[in-house]
């Protein structure tokens, strides 16, 4: 059996609820060399037990700690945080029969991500100790929810950090597209070819809170529509609208799912968003309703400063667009950006624009996305609602 020993504030990091453990805070190993999957023992440099981690060989992220009980985990334990992570969703997601179902270090299954889209589940393995669960997690799934098809998605540029090789494919099933019931629209997804692992199943509750806001026979903007999921919950409640985005392939299947649904009064554009928004906005053209939801701009710090000049470009060219009464729906989804800061740059913009905001809402991904706030990571998106005046 391994022992990692462990830096004192690294230890403090785990007290205050973060399961991580950097390279740089371990101290070395006792006894035997660790060998993933098997959990590895944590312990102070007193020799006290901090619990039980998967170690990482190559990752910067050395060790996740999976409990911080004195006794090894129980040969059950991964299914028993599956099924837990399963109780959650029956649970909390209602409207959808796609969401995330297990949401790694949110579920206490660090480096695993499932996603359910219907008859249909994708999953990434994100370590080298899941990775080598991954046949333990398809007979799981297998035997609770016999999908009709698995797909693996473990090209994630994630797994690089951990020198895991990039893989996708279908484990089960003939084909890679999933047919999924989300607030009533209907969507497909292309298990295989979509970003993440096919949708953004993290604005899922955030479709459905804007399209609230739009008016039957009023104007809709959605600028990186990606498949269109704000785009067609505008459209459902009776939004003209115009989705914009810069991938063709995204455009042509939201395009598809607008008619499966019978929504054929949604114009789709290729362009770049900066570029159509100050069209926009030179000639004079007005909107109900504007989406923002762009790629994440501040992947790291350096990109910080950057970032926030692009939110704000996109914030004040999409404010002008917007008549007193008009609804800003934007969102970032930068970790490194948190929601002050990210307020502090729509509140720039809208300086600059001469408007005033009455914040309608401040919300986050679904629930099925789970929000720990002793694991700072979990908590990335930011969906802020305004009205105009
Ligand atoms: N709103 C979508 C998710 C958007 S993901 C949803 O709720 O499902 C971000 C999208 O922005 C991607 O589809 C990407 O192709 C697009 N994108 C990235 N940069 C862009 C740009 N400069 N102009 C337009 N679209 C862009």
């Amino acid at each position: 059996m391994a022992k990692a020993i462990i830096k004192d504030r690294a230890a403090a990091r785990l007290h205050a609820g973060h399961p991580w453990v950097y390279r740089s805070d371990l101290l070395g190993f006792e006894g035997a060399a660790p060998a993933p999957p098997a959990p590895v023992m944590l312990a102070d440099r007193r020799g006290r037990s901090l619990g039980w981690a998967d170690y990482s060989p190559q990752s910067q992220i050395a060790l996740r700690r999976l409990t911080a009980a004195e006794a090894a985990p129980e040969p059950t334990w991964l299914a028993e945080r599956l099924r837990a992570a399963l109780a959650y969703r029956r649970r909390f997601v209602a409207d959808s029969d796609a969401y995330r179902l297990c949401a790694g270090e949110a579920d206490g299954l660090p480096g695993l991500v499932v996603d359910r889209y219907g008859a249909a589940v994708a999953l990434q393995t994100l370590t080298p100790a899941m990775e080598a669960r991954q046949p333990e997690v398809v007979a799981w799934l297998e035997a609770e929810l016999a999908p009709e098809v698995i797909a693996e998605r473990n090209d994630t540029r994630l797994r690089q950090l951990e020198s895991l090789a990039s893989r996708a494919g279908l484990l089960r099933g003939t084909t890679p597209l999933a047919q999924a019931h989300i607030n009533g629209v209907r969507f497909e997804f292309d298990l295989l070819a979509g970003q993440k692992t096919g949708g953004f199943l993290d604005q899922r509750q955030n479709w459905a809170a804007a399209a609230a806001y739009a008016r039957s026979g009023g104007t809709a903007l959605d600028v990186f529509t990606y498949q269109g999921g704000f785009a067609l919950h505008l459209a459902r409640a009776g939004a003209q609208v115009t989705a914009a985005d810069l991938s063709r392939p995204a455009l042509e299947r939201a395009e598809r799912n607008a008619l499966a649904n019978g929504f054929d009064g949604v114009e789709w554009i290729e362009a770049n968003a900066f570029d159509l928004l100050r069209h926009y906005d030179e000639s004079g053209r007005k909107f109900d309703v504007i989406v923002l939801d762009p790629p994440g701009f501040a992947r790291n710090r350096a990109a910080l400063a950057a970032a926030a000049r692009g939110y704000k470009e996109i914030n004040l060219r999409a404010l002008r667009c917007l008549p007193a009464g008009g609804i800003l729906v934007t969102c970032s989804c930068s970790h490194l950006l948190g929601e002050t800061a990210f307020l502090e740059i729509v509140l720039a913009a809208a300086a600059d624009a001469g408007r005033e905001l009455v914040l309608l809402e401040r919300r986050t991904q679904s629930l099925d996305h789970p929000v720990l706030p002793a694991i700072s990571e979990t908590q990335y998106l930011k969906c802020l609602l305004f009205l105009v005046r």
